[in-house]
């Protein structure tokens, strides 16, 4: 049993699916801080929420609330701000009759997937060139109670039919052919105010042309000169490198077809503002991923993802080892290089749980769980560039999860969520449980 929590009456018991009233004051005492810049944890901290955000972080017995506030005791507990993920492909997939195609993406399911991720402790996303429309921009300006903030690059660029690696995405790009064409995608992506532009360089495994030099160094002038940051999906080491050399700011994958060199090192080092999101292919699906997937998808999913998964030749199962081996070493050697890393998914279809997988994979590759935690707080709340999340400090909206076990001793502890708080209010995880899986 948990330890019982005073809940405080402004929060109104049984009807936390609402924010709490505006003006609402609650303190919260006793639990293990983690700040998410990387500092030391606090130990037996207290923390004031006023107005659905962070007024003042202190220690317990120190920090004095005001007459009428509320008290919240989390003592045994660990609290540490809500996660962000930097890359995702979300709206397209209906999660509830597990169906994607090219007729599929909506403004319903986007808000589904966002409730979803909010659900797994995601206060905000990044969609990474694959919304059409208008809906992602819709919702990054009004955004939905109980669900993540959504960023967007709206729609990315490769050549024509060469850009997102599923059939039904590949119309969504800009397929550019010329310069021109380029920094015309790119102005109209500007109109419409997107937080930074996507565009492909990989052929795929040799199925589609990739996109040329000529044409990507036009996309990232032409995005500078337009204020906005141009990031790209990479895979080989010699395109990371130009690229580099071309001014990119930021990968949204490691590279993927060998380790990198020094030669590497040495241009990405020369830039420190360049991020990667190395989105790790799966280490591999364990039976607690399965559990944590189970809590939002239908039984008999979980179930048919597993028999596909049981289904592979031990060949394949030593080449997926080998891909993610590759980047996990790719990834530790910018880690040890002070290079930034920041959280992604490249989730579309598996939304949510993936993101705890990610953070596990992540330490599996050699980084400290206090790394990856401000690669998924901090680091990413600077690439999505919002700032009021991202740490627990004065003045950040109060976005946090409150842990049964500390995620610096053992990453996987961040899946043991008591409870999730979106700007100031606690998600009713139990009824969008029900809603999702019907207990
Ligand atoms: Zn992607």
């Amino acid at each position: 049993m948990h330890r019982l929590l005073i809940v405080p009456l402004l929060m109104s018991i049984g009807c936390t699916l609402h924010a709490q009233p505006a003006g609402g004051t609650v303190l919260f005492e006793g639990a293990r801080l983690i700040v998410g810049d990387g500092s030391a944890a606090i130990e037996n901290s207290a923390f004031l929420v006023e107005n659905n955000r962070f007024t003042r972080v202190g220690k317990k017995g120190e920090l004095q609330p005001p007459a009428g506030a509320g008290r919240v005791d989390l003592t045994g507990k660990t609290v540490m701000p809500a996660l962000i993920d930097a890359h995702t492909h979300l709206g397209w997939a209906v999660i509830k009759t597990n169906r994607v195609g090219s007729d599929t993406y909506s403004k319903e399911n986007l808000i589904d997937h966002l409730r979803r991720i909010a659900y797994y402790g995601v206060a905000a996303t990044q969609n990474m060139g694959t919304d059409a429309g208008d809906a992602a921009f819709e919702l990054r300006a009004s955004p939905v109670p109980n669900a993540a903030l959504l960023r967007t690059a709206g729609r990315g660029m490769a050549l024509p039919n060469a850009g997102p690696g599923a059939e039904y995405w590949k119309p969504i790009a800009y397929g550019v052919t010329t310069e021109a064409e380029a920094r015309k995608a790119v102005q109209e992506l500007a109109a419409k105010k997107v937080d930074l532009v996507k565009f492909w360089v990989d052929d795929r495994n040799g199925t589609v042309p990739k996109l040329p030099p000529a044409i990507y160094k036009a996309i990232i002038d032409e995005a500078h000169k337009n204020n906005l940051r141009a990031v790209v999906h990479v895979f080989y080491l010699a395109d990371a490198k130009e690229l580099l050399r071309s001014g990119v700011d930021g990968f949204m994958h490691v590279v993927r077809d060998q380790d990198v060199d020094d030669e590497f090192m040495k241009l990405i080092k020369a830039r420190p503002n360049v991020f990667v999101t190395p989105n790790l292919p799966e280490r591999e699906t364990t039976a607690e991923d399965f559990k944590l997937m189970g809590e939002t998808v239908p039984a008999e999913e979980v179930q048919r993802e597993r028999d596909e998964l049981a289904k592979r030749s031990p060949e394949a199962v030593k080449k997926a080892r080998a891909f993610y081996d590759l980047q996990a070493r790719n990834t530790a050697k910018l880690n040890a290089a002070g290079v930034r890393i920041v959280l992604g998914t490249d989730s579309g279809t598996s939304v949510g749980w993936t993101v705890h997988q990610e953070l596990t994979d992540l330490v599996a590759a050699g980084l400290t769980p206090a790394q990856v935690i401000t690669a998924a707080t901090k680091n990413a709340a600077e690439v999505v560039r919002i700032d009021q999340l991202g740490s627990i400090a004065a003045g950040k909206s109060a976005d946090f999860l409150v842990l049964d076990a500390n995620p610096l001793d053992n990453i996987n502890n961040t899946r043991r969520i008591s409870k999730v708080y979106l700007r100031g209010a606690e998600l009713d995880r139990a009824a969008m449980r029900a809603a999702w899986i019907g207990h």
